[in-house]
């Protein structure tokens, strides 16, 4: 069996292609049809199909497996560490399932996830689709408007928290910032379930507030049947940011979402039953849906979630959980090996990696430096591969499960399954040939396991994405990208204004949003720049109301992001200016301004104007630079 081959069938015969796939999970009534496109570009999977995902997740592997490990939760915060049998793992998942069901939690509510890496953050989840309830799991890293936000659009029944997480040994409130959020939000859930870490003193709402190990208590014997949910029934909901300030929420089916999991375990990640997957990642963020839970879980894998950073107690603990839980597929980003490499690369090899195959890394552009550097440091194949919250699983990869083919730096690979990816020339949508560099777009239909539609707002959804190359309809990625002579793909670069700061995206619409909201701030312009470290940093230009009173507007407006989106999305800098660069129609020419913030020629300026405004904005930044 050949990649080109077996791509090429499953783009010309995806049902005779997924419907092989789609026997690797438990159907309780099987589908009637693969694939309905009747609508696009709207695909329904696997339509009629009763299954669950909790179901494929748990308690398929009891027969086979209660006792093994399937969930691994290590705190280097707390100082804590704990296993759960698969048998273990389907009795606190029906606990959580019976505390929904007892707080009027049935099929189609949502229930929001607000939690960082603890072990009931996957006891929530799985609870969920257990009874045929939504998630949407909310970083942890984000703060109260757009936490509020995703209240109004989500309408969740019930909240799951905590008090707090905890980072580089100091406790981040969650509690404090989720009552702020639903006091903002205009729509308030019933209830909120608190998961007390005892970390930090918080008040509860009577009535509404509900102690998880009370509730834990009361349901201790309690089991919840698997409510069987058609394939197309939504599994979860996972707001990303756009070009508005306004977040998508991505809404995932359960049929396709589990095959293609499951798929990609064998395919991509050459993954085995009964082995330990270690996906670095946050439950926040579609890689940690997909690779800290349900994938693993649904391969009959033991799955580790970790809360703290990659360099406490000291740069060695990754890999010491690799050889203490044997874990033979390693899941991460750029980031993490960039901050790695800062330490000494003894502490990677301190540890037996002979369980180690691979160790894939996703999220942002993996730069040749710390690939080399990082396969120096360890030893073993660094998979790159491409993908977005929207796809829900690898969209460019080697499929090292079908055939290994060779790696290329900077690239990160040929289209999966299913993935009919074409660059098109954004000026006349003409599909452009190798070496030409093009809009990445996927022809309809979408593979199973890809986002289905703006929950909410389908309208939202065609136009996002499926029209933003006139006279095609064809998804785009908003990514720029080239192809080479062997159909390999290389990442250049968003074609919106996303950014992507330590793998996390970020919209600079929404940064700027959340300064505008300053009294003393004027106009504001975002732009996201390179950073060393993190791949992109955001930096702020902001025109203040009353130029005499800036001393400390800087500090304001980093402040005022961090309590309103979240310290993730605070700009590394805040350059008060006097004027921006603007087109003839107004628009802010955010391009010059990256231009001359990396310190770079910001080429065709329009205007005059423009000009002596770039050059007032270069001696701004070469006051104090980026980094
Ligand atoms: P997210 O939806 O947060 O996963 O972000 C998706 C975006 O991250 C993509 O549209 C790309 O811009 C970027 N991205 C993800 N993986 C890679 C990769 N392997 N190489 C380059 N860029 C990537």
């Amino acid at each position: 069996m050949s990649y080109k081959s077996e791509h090429e069938r499953s783009i010309q015969d995806p049902d005779s292609f997924w419907g092989e796939q789609a026997k690797r999970i438990h159907w309780e009534k099987p589908f009637k049809q693969v694939l309905d496109y009747s609508n696009p570009p709207f695909a329904k999977w696997f339509e009629g199909g009763l299954t669950n995902i909790c179901f494929n997740a748990v308690d398929r592997h009891l027969a086979d497996r209660a006792d093994q490990i399937a969930l691994v939760a290590v705190s280097t915060e707390t100082n804590q560490e704990k296993t759960f049998t698969f048998k273990e793992l389907y009795e606190e998942v029906n606990r959580m399932a019976a505390i929904y069901q007892a707080n009027g939690v049935k099929k189609g509510d949502r229930v929001l996830i607000y939690m960082p890496m603890v072990a009931q953050a996957c006891f929530a989840m799985l609870a969920c689709v257990r009874i045929g309830a939504i998630h949407s799991v909310v970083f942890g890293g984000f703060a109260s408007h757009s936490l509020a936000s995703r209240i109004d659009d989500a309408q969740p029944k019930m909240i799951v928290t905590t008090e707090a997480g905890a980072r580089g040994g100091k406790a981040v409130p969650y509690k404090p910032l989720l009552d702020e959020a639903i006091n903002l939000a205009t729509c308030k859930p019933e209830k909120v379930l608190i998961v007390n870490r005892g970390l930090i003193e918080f008040t509860t709402v009577a009535g509404r507030d509900l102690d998880y190990a009370a509730e834990r208590q009361k349901h201790l014997h309690d089991l919840v049947p698997i409510e069987w949910v058609d394939a197309t029934h939504t599994s979860y909901i996972l707001y990303t940011s756009g070009t508005t300030g306004k977040p998508k929420g991505v809404q995932r089916d359960t049929g396709g979402y589990a095959v293609a999991l499951a798929s990609s375990m064998d395919h991509i990640f050459c993954a085995k039953p009964g082995e330990t997957f270690f996906c670095t990642s946050d439950i926040g963020w579609v890689v940690g849906h997909g690779y800290i839970i349900y994938g693993p879980l649904i391969h009959g894998m033991a799955t580790i979630m970790y809360e703290g950073t990659p360099l406490r107690p000291d740069a060695g603990i990754w890999w010491e959980l690799v050889e203490k839980y044997k874990v033979s597929v390693m899941f991460s980003a750029p980031t993490a090996a960039r901050v790695l490499k800062k330490q000494d690369p003894a502490f990677l090899t301190k540890y037996d990696l002979s369980s180690l195959r691979a160790l894939f890394l996703a999220g942002e552009p993996l730069d040749e430096p710390t690939a080399t550097w990082i396969h120096g440091a360890i030893n073993k194949p660094i998979v790159d591969n491409y993908w977005q919250t929207e796809t829900g699983w690898p969209t460019l990869a080697i499929q090292r499960g079908v055939e290994v083919m060779p790696h290329k730096f900077g690239s990160p690979g040929l289209p999966s399954f299913g993935f009919n990816m074409k660059l098109l020339d954004d000026a006349n949508a003409e599909e452009l040939g190798p070496n030409k560099k093009g809009v990445i777009v996927i022809e309809g239909p979408l593979p199973p396991g890809c986002m289905q539609t703006v929950w909410g707002d389908d309208k939202r959804f065609i136009s996002t994405y499926w029209e933003t190359i006139p006279g095609k309809t064809v998804y785009s990625t908003f990514d720029w990208g080239i192809k080479d002579d062997d159909g390999y793909f290389f990442i250049l670069g968003r074609t919106d204004d996303v950014i992507n700061v330590a793998g996390h995206r970020l919209g600079t619409r929404e940064i700027e949003e959340s300064i505008s909201g300053h009294a003393n701030v004027s106009e504001v312009a975002v732009v996201g720049i390179e950073d060393k470290l993190k791949g992109q940093a955001a930096i702020a230009f902001v025109i203040p109301k009353d130029a005499s009173n800036t001393a400390t507007l800087e500090a304001e407006c980093m402040k005022t992001v961090d309590s309103t989106l979240g310290a993730i999305a605070r700009p590394g800098r805040v350059y008060i200016v006097t004027a921006l660069p603007k087109t003839r129609s107004g628009k802010i020419v955010r391009r010059a301004l990256q231009a001359v913030a990396e310190g770079r020629d910001p080429g065709d300026i329009s205007t005059m104007e423009d000009q002596t405004v770039l050059a007032q904005i270069r001696g701004v930044i070469e006051q104090r630079p980026p980094t």
